[in-house]
């Protein structure tokens, strides 16, 4: 690897701006980067339906020898803000002025599958199909990847089923394999409008009910697997109106979507039980944000990545995560991931930093495991 160069080449990325939805620039930067190490590049359009600028790449490195390949997956944008960087190089550290997210997060992810292409690439290692797949948007609900229209995608440029997705906070060594599905939920409580002064007994308060219901409602951690929580309240009425109407939302996930759903169950029971007591309506909706994240290979292939790091004298560590990412994305389609450390901390903060040597590791783990 090419130390010097990588560092380089994660500096001169994140002086270019590119916040969720906007990642254009970046974008026709990385389509160069690609070419130029020899690619087919393939572009998705899934941007279109979002209002982005960015298509989600597709790369592919044909292979010199048979085999299932490879996919090496980050995303593109970066938390805001993130607008003219300054960074600051020091003690093993990238960091910014503090005024400024760094954009380790992910733009640390994409600079390490670069590297390890070039090398692999420069070095005639001999290697089987390595795919590459850069997505747009991740930092705001993972639209690009929600948004790739995969009927498109040629047969032959369609990534390989292991995935290892550069975007995992923390050091190098670290390899996530699960992580829980998220469902967001809306509820609305309708009452009835009444003079509050005149007559409040004719009314029936919305914000009451919404009340009674919450103080059944289970929140926050549920089980080691299961959390939940609220969100949001609205209801805006003059002082003298009985408010007919209360709404509010919140998210439960878990690592099992059936305990979700028995969760939000328990919900809708909470509100007929309120509503049958005090009278009103109530509705409830919810909406899968992503699925589940589990190995489908009963951790073959993240043991086959942490055996790499064990013998570069790295401790390895598997690792059940809570948040989601592309990666539960892609599980609907069949991709096996593990979500990789990369040495970004604070991230989403303007405090965020990348440590360089992790940033070497990661790119060395990468290299020895696409080598064949
Ligand atoms: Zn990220």
């Amino acid at each position: 690897m090419n130390k010097e160069r990588l560092v380089n080449s994660f500096l001169e990325m994140i002086k270019i701006y590119s916040p969720s939805k906007k990642e254009g620039e970046y974008a026709k930067y990385l389509v160069e980067e690609l070419k130029k190490i020899g690619m087919e590049i393939y572009l998705d359009k899934g941007y279109e339906v979002y209002g982005g600028d960015a298509p989600t790449i597709i790369g592919k490195l044909k292979g010199n020898i048979e085999g299932e390949g490879v996919t090496l997956a980050a995303h593109m944008d970066v938390v805001e803000p993130c607008n003219n960087i300054n960074y600051i190089v020091e003690n093993g550290i990238i960091k910014t002025d503090g005024t400024t997210t760094l954009g380790g997060d992910d733009k640390g992810g994409i600079a390490s599958i670069i590297e390890s292409l070039k090398v692999i690439k420069e070095n005639n290692i001999s290697h089987e199909d390595i795919f590459v797949v850069f997505t747009p948007c991740e930092e705001a609900g993972m639209l690009g990847a929600k948004n790739v229209n995969w009927n498109l995608v040629p047969g032959n440029m369609k990534p390989a089923k292991d995935m290892i997705v550069v975007d995992n906070a923390g050091r190098a060594g670290i390899i996530a394999h699960t992580a829980p599905a998220k469902y967001g939920f809306t509820i609305k409580i309708k009452g009835k409008k009444a003079h509050a002064g005149i007559e409040p007994e004719k009314g029936i308060n919305a914000i009451l009910l919404a009340g009674k219901v919450i103080s059944k409602l289970k929140v926050g951690r549920i089980d080691e697997l299961t959390t939940s929580n609220l969100c949001k309240i609205e209801s805006n009425f003059p002082s003298n109106v009985v408010s007919d109407s209360c709404i509010f939302e919140g998210e439960v996930r878990s690592h099992s979507e059936e305990k979700i759903l028995s969760i939000l169950n328990e919900y809708k029971e909470s509100c007929e039980e309120v509503i049958k007591e005090c009278g009103g309506e109530y509705s409830i909706d919810f909406e899968c944000s992503y699925p589940t994240l589990k190995p489908i290979d009963d951790l073959k292939f993240a043991k086959k990545f942490a055996e790499i790091y064990e013998e570069m004298g790295i401790k390895s560590e598997l690792k059940v995560i809570g948040g989601g990412s592309d990666s539960n994305i892609f599980a609907k389609e069949g991709y096996n991931s593990i979500i990789i450390g990369v040495g970004m901390y604070n991230v989403h903060t303007v405090d965020e930093r990348l440590e360089i040597e992790d940033l070497y590791k990661t790119t060395e783990a990468i290299i020895k495991y696409i080598s064949k």
